[in-house]
């Protein structure tokens, strides 16, 4: 379908039945065209509101009509901005928030416009949880279409390995239940495929006994001291239970309050960490840590599991520019080791970081073809986050950002994770599905021929 901009929009988004709308001016469009990354800034013909499945195939079918692209938008979270386009429709899922616990069955049903925060509460008055990513602001929808990984997934798996079934729109409109038994076909493909499909309406996933309090916090070393930190982290996370899990951060100091105040701004090496357990258990796993070097400082205790969710959150407010790469490793080797500390001493902004996510456990365990999601053998997500404030700072934080990636891609495992891939990385999705991506390309030209859904990263079918 060509994209269309229509002068007209008013009369042709008067055919809408139910659903509420903006168009350019009115009340409610700048918010929702508006996405966490500041480097896009796109503006659609009209924002369909939809609090429904019925909203969603009503505003699929007057797109469809009047050939206007089609977004898709959960929180607006993803770095490539995909949830917004120029000049077409965007269906905004932001009103359909509603989670409902089934705290017997352990199971949740969800809408597909929460936020994490929004579903870890509901889900912590039981006390449970599943895992989902470590900046509360995200949506759990885009998330979750991606795979989705945070502190939980060592012992539980990605967000899409706890998804028992979902509720679907289809590009003809068609309203549609996926699950292992009904289209698992669709089922396979939207469990890392991204919005490639159709438009998910519900999540449906297991729940787990976590919190309400766990163990965690930050330990904050010298850069000096960063490689000898590195090297005993990756002998020390090869034999720890899967209720463990500790990250790495590399950056300035922010100005913490546990901190020297002559540290703040000052490049150091974070170990942020978790424990799904009692804090009596968790500290005597935690203790080695302590001794990879002396630390600048610490804050570790028992805490709601929901705090937690949201410590990284000041870090990663909505509005600054973003610039994101990021590869998949089976192993830290020191290459990698080495070329992190060489970029870290050359950071073009204050609010650059690399960061490396732990998702060895339960996420190795599950058949690389078990779901469309690919990239099973990663141990280590690394993510190297580019992030400022103003245009004039664009090429130097992106080029530091490429050229590090560059640098660690001989040590990189060549799998790549589509949440965290830009705008400019649609030659990235093959590689990133591996075998799977064959599977899914028939998928697609099955349920979606003319790609409708096409502002994700694309799969051609
Ligand atoms: C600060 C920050 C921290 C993050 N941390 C983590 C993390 O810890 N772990 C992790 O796994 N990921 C993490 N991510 C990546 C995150 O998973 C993706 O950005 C994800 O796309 C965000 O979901 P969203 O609903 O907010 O996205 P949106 O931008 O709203 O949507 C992204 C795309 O998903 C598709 N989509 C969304 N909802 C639907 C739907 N209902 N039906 C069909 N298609 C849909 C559309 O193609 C859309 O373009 C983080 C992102 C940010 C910005």
């Amino acid at each position: 379908m060509a994209s269309v901009v229509h002068k007209d929009m008013s009369s042709i988004i008067a055919g809408l039945t139910t659903t509420k709308y903006s168009l350019p001016g009115d009340a409610g469009y700048e918010k929702a065209r508006t996405v966490w990354n500041a480097m896009v800034d796109r503006r659609p013909a009209c924002i369909v509101h939809c609090a429904s499945a019925d909203d969603v195939a009503d505003a699929l079918r007057i797109a469809r009509q009047h050939e206007l692209q089609i977004s898709v938008r959960g929180a607006g979270h993803n770095i490539a901005g995909t949830a917004v386009c120029d000049g077409g429709l965007m269906i905004d899922l932001s009103p359909m928030k509603t989670v409902r616990i089934d705290a017997e069955k352990k199971l949740a049903r969800v809408g597909p416009g929460a936020t994490l925060a929004e579903f870890d509460a509901a889900a912590q008055k039981h006390a449970l949880a599943t895992p989902v990513g470590i900046n509360s602001t995200t949506g759990i929808s885009g998330l979750t279409l991606g795979g989705g990984f945070g502190w939980l997934t060592r012992k539980y798996g990605l967000t899409i390995d706890n998804l028992v079934s979902a509720q679907m729109v289809d590009a003809r409109g068609e309203k549609l239940a996926l699950s292992a038994s009904a289209n698992p076909d669709l089922f396979w493909a939207i469990r890392g495929g991204g919005g490639n499909f159709g438009v998910v309406t519900e999540y449906e996933y297991r729940l787990h006994g976590v919190g309400p309090e766990i163990l965690a916090g930050l330990i904050v070393f010298p850069f000096s001291q960063a490689k000898q930190v590195l090297r005993q982290y990756r002998e020390f996370v090869k034999s720890i239970p899967e209720e463990l899990n500790v990250w790495v951060v590399l950056r300035q100091a922010p100005p913490l309050p546990f901190l020297p105040a002559e540290v703040h701004g000052k490049e150091v090496i974070v170990l942020p960490m978790f424990y799904a357990g009692d804090a009596k258990t968790g500290e005597k796993l935690i203790a080695p840590l302590r001794k990879f070097g002396d630390a600048h400082g610490e804050h570790i205790g028992a805490m709601p599991y929901v705090a937690w969710q949201q410590a990284f959150d000041p870090l990663l407010t909505p509005g600054a520019r973003n610039y994101w790469k990021s590869h998949n490793f089976t192993e830290l080797q020191d290459g990698a080791i080495d070329a992190a500390l060489e970029y870290v001493t050359k950071l073009p902004s204050p609010e650059c970081e690399i960061f490396i996510g732990l998702v060895s456990g339960a996420p190795n365990r599950v058949a690389e073809n078990a779901m469309a999601y690919s990239g099973r053998d990663a141990k280590f997500v690394m993510n190297v986050h580019a992030r400022w404030q103003t245009p004039d700072g664009d090429e130097s934080c992106i080029a530091w950002a490429r050229k590090f990636f560059e640098a660690a891609k001989p040590f990189a495992s060549g799998g790549a994770y589509v949440n965290f891939m830009t705008a400019d990385e649609g030659d990235r999705v093959r590689a990133a599905y591996g075998a799977n991506y064959a599977r899914l390309a028939s998928i697609k030209k099955q349920y979606d021929p003319e790609n409708v859904f096409r502002a994700n990263q694309n799969i051609k079918a």
